[in-house]
C-alpha cells in the first residue's frame, strides 16, 4: 500500500466515524424523552434526549454535575439508592418520584412534575458496572388522572370531604387494628341544625354554600390524621385515631364554639348556623364497628333533644 492510498484510507475510515457521530448525535437529540448517563456515584456523565419541550426542562446543565448538587434530601437519596440498586443487581430498576418545579429551570404552571424513571446498568470492559442510562419519562398527566380517579372513588364531589363508602373502609381498619392492638379512637357525628329552615329562608344553593363552608372550616381545625366524612345531606362524621372520648369531646366542644362564631358569609347573605355532635369511642366489649357508631348516633340525638348547638359524648 502506498503512502497516499494509506492517507485516503484513513481520511475514509475518518469521515465514516464522523458521519456516524452526526447519525447518532441526530438520533440522540430527537429522542422525545430524556436519558442520562451516570456514573456509579451520581455524576452526569452525558445528558441526551429530551426533544419534547414541553414536558422537559433542558437538561444540559446537568452534565459534570452530581446529582447531590441538584436534588433535595429526598430525591437525592432516591438517585442515590436506586443507582446503587442497579450496580448491585445489574438490572432494570423502575421508579416514580415527583420533581417540585422550584427545582426546574423552566417557568411552568404546575405544582409538580411526575416521572418515571427506568434505569439499566452499563458494562465497563471489564464486566463491572461503569454506570447507569437513566431514561426519564414525564408522567405527570397519568398521575393528575390517577389522583382524579381516587378522588372520584373516595371523595364528595361537592364538598371535597370523603365519601361514606371511603369512611366505611377507614373505620373498619381501625376498628380491626383496635381489636388486635388496643388502639383507640373515637368519632364524631355532626348535624347542622334546623337546616330545613336555612333552605326554605336562603334557598337551596346558600345551603349548599353553608355546607361547603362547614367542611371548611372543620378540615382546618382538623389533624392531618383526623379523618371528615360527608356522611349524608347535611351529616358528617369525624374519625380521631388514638384520641380518647375526653378528647374527642374537647375537640369536638371547640369546633362547636367556632362554628357558632364563623357564619357562612356569601354575597347577598350572612348566615349564621349552629351544629349539634355526638361523640364515641371504640370499647372493649364493642361486637362490631355498628356499636360505636350507634353510640355516636344517641349521643347526637341527644344534643338534639337538649337543645341543639351541644356536644354530647357516650
Ligand atoms: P335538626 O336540627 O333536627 O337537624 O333539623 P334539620 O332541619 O337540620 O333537619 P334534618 O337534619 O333532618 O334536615 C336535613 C335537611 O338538609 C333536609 C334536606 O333538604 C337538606 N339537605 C340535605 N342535603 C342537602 C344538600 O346537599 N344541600 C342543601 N342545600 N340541603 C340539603
Ligand atoms: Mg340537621
Ligand atoms: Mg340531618
Amino acid at each position: 500500500m502506498t503512502f497516499d492510498e494509506i492517507e485516503k484510507y484513513l481520511k475514509q475510515a475518518s469521515d465514516s466515524v464522523a458521519a456516524m457521530k452526526r447519525d447518532l448525535t441526530t438520533f440522540f437529540t430527537a429522542l422525545p424523552d430524556p436519558f442520562f448517563i451516570l456514573d456509579t456515584q451520581g455524576n452526569y456523565i452525558e445528558v441526551l434526549g429530551g426533544n419534547a419541550k414541553h414536558l422537559y426542562d433542558d437538561g444540559a446543565y446537568l452534565k459534570g454535575r452530581n446529582v447531590c448538587d441538584v436534588f433535595t434530601d429526598e430525591l437525592r437519596d432516591l438517585f442515590i439508592s436506586s443507582i446503587n440498586e442497579v450496580v448491585q443487581n445489574r438490572e432494570l430498576l423502575i421508579c416514580e418520584y415527583e420533581i417540585k418545579p422550584e427545582l426546574l429551570r423552566t417557568k411552568c404552571e404546575l405544582s409538580s412534575h411526575w416521572y418515571e424513571g427506568r434505569v439499566v446498568p452499563v458494562e465497563g470492559e471489564n464486566g463491572e458496572i461503569a454506570a447507569v442510562i437513566w431514561l426519564a419519562i414525564n408522567i405527570t398527566e397519568k398521575k393528575r388522572l390517577e389522583q382524579r380517579l381516587k378522588d372520584l372513588a373516595e371523595k364528595d364531589p361537592m364538598t371535597g370531604a370523603y365519601n361514606r363508602r371511603f369512611f366505611r373502609e377507614s373505620i373498619d381498619q381501625h376498628y380491626a387494628t383496635f381489636k388486635r392492638y388496643g388502639t383507640t379512637y373515637s368519632l364524631a357525628f355532626i348535624d347542622i341544625d334546623y337546616f330545613k329552615k336555612v333552605n326554605d329562608q336562603f334557598g337551596h344553593d346558600v345551603g349548599d354554600g353553608v355546607i361547603c363552608h362547614l367542611v371548611t372550616h372543620i378540615q382546618e381545625q382538623l389533624r392531618t390524621t383526623d379523618l371528615l366524612s360527608r356522611f349524608g345531606g347535611e351529616e358528617f362524621v369525624v374519625l380521631f385515631p388514638h384520641i380518647n372520648l375526653d378528647e374527642a369531646c374537647l375537640v369536638a366542644e371547640r369546633l362547636r364554639a367556632t362554628i357558632e362564631m364563623t357564619p357562612y358569609k356569601s354575597i347577598n347573605h350572612k348566615v349564621p348556623f349552629t351544629v349539634s355532635i355526638g361523640i364515641s369511642e371504640v370499647r372493649a366489649e364493642d361486637e362490631s364497628v355498628e356499636d360505636i357508631l350507634k353510640r355516636a348516633d344517641s349521643a347526637l340525638y341527644q344534643s338534639k333533644s337538649s337543645g341543639r348547638n351541644k356536644v354530647t359524648g357516650a
